[in-house]
């Protein structure tokens, strides 16, 4: 069998969940969206289960999957529902819908429901991409809280740039949000993985990390409590041929990388199709047998190639970690030019191995 495959530890999952937990000490919804960023929705909310205050995924497709799995939990829809007809289901399955535009909150007052909703009525402190604004949001708060339809209210906002701690950005939608809630009672969600790492003044009562269950930094620089993350995802794969070549001579698709020195140069079974990043450019690392080297020629659909001449002792067969322990994915991500986020969520083709 092709060697390429993705072991996901899911006690490490367990340990990342903990540590948003312990870290804030409020409720924390597991965002298993995306197919838990690629790690598998089910198999991490199976992992999760019996943790777990909550889920979060973006849309009621995603959370059917869990109820038929068997998953009691609470469940927010990010983004709510798409069409009334949703509503039923939502209904049903005890779904909590973040409500953040006003065609939602039509349809929710026009709706006829089996049973109230619990609503976490979503507040724009700045990022500009869903909520309502601050002006309007005490009055549509009021007018929910006085609808017969509406089981509990839930404030949320979202933040643009918790990752970035010296914009003042943060700050400024924090104070948007105090603004705007108060003297509005009720449960508060403001802080993403950003948030719940670096800043302990943003926690709420309910907290909503995504990417740092799955042991990757937000932050682009070393960040103290990230460091207690552990990597989830491994990404591994194989050297499968091994070439001496002399210098000069062009290694791949449009002879991108041309050889320095006579070199010894492997392929390694991993490409785009997998969801390996076709943009990444000779000098991307990778480790083989746990020693780091880099990419030397464009990836392809199936293949990469590597340069292993100083590492006489690695060759045919010899293990290839693209990302994981011992490699941040959010490293190989910044030389390709995009987030872990990403790099997680394109995963494809390659078959997922867990380990507890
Ligand atoms: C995806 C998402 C999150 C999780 O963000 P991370 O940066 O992965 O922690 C939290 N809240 C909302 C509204 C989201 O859409």
């Amino acid at each position: 069998m092709r060697p390429a495959h993705a072991l996901i530890d899911l006690s490490a999952l367990r340990h990342n969940y903990h540590l948003a937990r312990s870290l804030t000490g409020c409720r924390a919804l597991a965002v298993v969206k995306a197919n838990a960023y690629g790690h598998g929705a089910l198999e991490c909310a199976a992992a999760l289960a019996d943790d777990v205050d909550g889920f979060a995924v973006s849309a009621i497709e995603e959370a059917l999957v869990l109820r038929e799995a068997g998953h009691r939990q609470p469940i927010v829809l990010l983004e709510g529902w798409f069409e009334a007809a949703e509503l039923e289901l939502i209904c049903r399955h005890e779904l909590w819908p973040v409500v953040h535009h006003h065609g939602q909150l039509a349809d929710l007052e026009q709706a006829d429901l089996r049973q109230p909703l619990h609503v976490w009525l979503k507040l724009d402190s700045g990022m500009h991409r869903t909520g309502f604004s601050a002006g309007e949001y005490p009055a549509i708060w009021r007018r929910l809280q006085g609808n017969s339809k509406v089981a509990s209210l839930t404030k949320i906002t979202h933040f643009s740039r918790a990752d970035e701690p010296e914009t003042g950005r943060t700050e400024q939608q924090m104070e948007t949000f105090l603004q705007a809630t108060d003297g509005l009672q009720g449960p508060a969600s403001l802080s993403n993985s950003a948030g719940v790492l670096a800043w302990p003044g943003a926690h709420g009562d309910w907290v909503r990390p995504g990417i740092m269950l799955y042991g990757s930094s937000p932050f682009g620089f070393e960040q103290p409590q990230a460091t207690q993350l552990r990597p989830v995802m491994q990404l591994d794969s194989r050297v499968i041929a091994v070439h001496q070549i002399a210098a000069g001579e062009p290694i791949g698709y449009g002879s991108r990388f041309v050889t320095q020195r006579p070199s010894r140069i492997g392929v390694v079974a991993m490409g785009y199709a997998d969801g390996y990043p076709r943009h990444a450019p000779d000098g991307t690392p990778v480790l083989v047998d746990g020693q780091r080297t880099c990419i030397s020629g464009r990836v392809s659909m199936d293949m990469l190639t590597i340069d292993l001449t100083d590492l006489p002792a690695s060759g045919l067969g010899s293990p290839v970690r693209l990302w994981g322990e011992g490699l941040d994915a959010g490293e190989v991500a910044s030389h390709a030019g995009t987030i872990s986020y990403q790099l997680f969520c394109n995963l494809n083709r390659v078959p997922r191995h867990y380990r507890d």
